[in-house]
């Protein structure tokens, strides 16, 4: 029970890939369930409570995806032929399936910044302005931690001046906070108040706090009742899901704290990067549970990128699960299945691994 796949004994390909330890699968067992499309699952009731009551927010709805969160949260808050707002690398525009377009019939408008952020300038620059020419801007959504700007972390009055200018311009304020839990940890602040001026926060259950399913949706109590409504319609309402739901209580209860390990894991294998010729740290600054790397960062993006696959290989050899994602990076993600130990090992084979690339790369990217 709980054992990581055998071909890749320490799978750093993302904070997905948990087991739910012997204990959550306990506290499932036990669960206490209902129908909860008729009168309710009390467990899932209790879930939504909790998550409402942690993040500040009237009501919650339990969901099975963290997409079908984000979904939810601009399907109720929006109008066909809006336009919504995010950060060029948002997960919501990347990796949801374009539920923006397909379901709510927004367009979307992607503006760029460091590290997955920007300004309350930026955000004002990209707006629209009032014309019978031009799709209403109705939203904007931040990410934090943010995915692709590896895992990086919000200062909170860069969240709350960017809350000021949304409610300067009449826009709905979403928190994509699938990691929100790595932030409070990161920065030492309430969840409550890292989210305290938004309309929406979605968080997932399934990532770094290793519930095997499950994110939800908070927000005020007439967009959650709207919520239920769009769930129902997409196929999410799930009748004894608090076995389920137990799980992300168990996880709530007993896997917060503990995200500062991977937090330390993650700069534990950053420093071995740093040390290895030829591979640049992007970004810089580690501070949650993600770490991406380039190999021969001065060389052309083909280049990085096909050095990045060959990367993923030798170390899925070694055993450790990294992914290459794309864009000339490799991403490796720390959890609850990963010890100290297991992180240790990953950063020696990620130096023995690297070590074979020294001398393709060409002179100057050494570091
Ligand atoms: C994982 C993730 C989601 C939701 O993903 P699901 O796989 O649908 O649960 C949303 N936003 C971010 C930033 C994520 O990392």
């Amino acid at each position: 029970m709980g054992a990581p796949t055998p071909e890749l004994a320490i799978d750093l390909r993302s904070d997905t890939v948990t087991r739910p330890t012997d204990a959550m699968r306990e506290a499932m067992a036990g669960a206490q369930v209902g129908d909860d499309v008729q009168e309710g699952d009390p467990t899932v009731r209790k879930l939504e409570a909790r998550v409402a009551n942690m993040l500040g927010k009237e009501a919650a709805i339990y969901v099975p995806s963290g997409t079908m969160a984000n979904l939810l949260a601009i399907k109720t808050q929006t109008q066909p032929g809006d336009e919504i707002v995010t950060h060029e690398q948002s997960h919501i525009y990347h990796w949801e399936t374009g539920g923006y377009a397909a379901v709510a019939s927004c367009s979307i408008r992607l503006i760029p910044g460091e590290r997955g952020q920007f300004t309350p300038q930026t955000l004002h620059r990209n707006i629209r302005f009032e014309d019978q020419h031009c799709p209403p801007t109705r939203m904007v959504a931040i990410e934090n931690t943010h995915n692709k700007g590896g895992g990086h972390v919000w200062d909170l009055n860069a969240i709350d001046a960017i809350a000021d200018e949304a409610k300067a311009l009449n826009l709905r304020f979403h928190v994509d906070g699938a990691r929100l839990w790595n932030a409070h940890i990161a920065t030492g602040q309430p969840l409550s108040r890292l989210v305290r001026d938004a309309n929406s926060v979605s968080v997932c259950f399934s990532k770094g706090l290793g519930a095997p399913v499950g994110s939800a949706l908070a927000a005020d109590a007439k967009t959650i009742t709207l919520a239920r409504r769009w769930r129902k319609l997409l196929g999410g309402a799930m009748r004894q899901s608090g076995i389920i739901a137990a799980a992300a209580l168990y996880a709530l209860d007993h896997h917060i704290d503990r995200l500062a390990h991977d937090h330390a894991h993650a700069r534990l294998l950053a420093d071995a990067i740093t040390e290895c010729p030829g591979m640049a740290l992007d970004p810089l600054d580690v501070r949650t549970n993600i770490v991406f790397a380039r190999v021969a960062p001065d060389e052309p993006l083909e280049t990085q990128q096909k050095l990045a696959d060959e990367l993923c290989g030798l170390l899925a050899g070694e055993g450790v699960g990294v992914l290459s994602e794309g864009d000339g990076r490799v991403r490796a993600v720390f959890h609850l299945g990963i010890s100290t130990e297991q992180a240790k090992q990953a950063a020696q084979a990620w130096k023995a691994c690297a070590a074979q690339f020294v001398g393709i790369n060409s002179p100057g990217t050494s570091r």
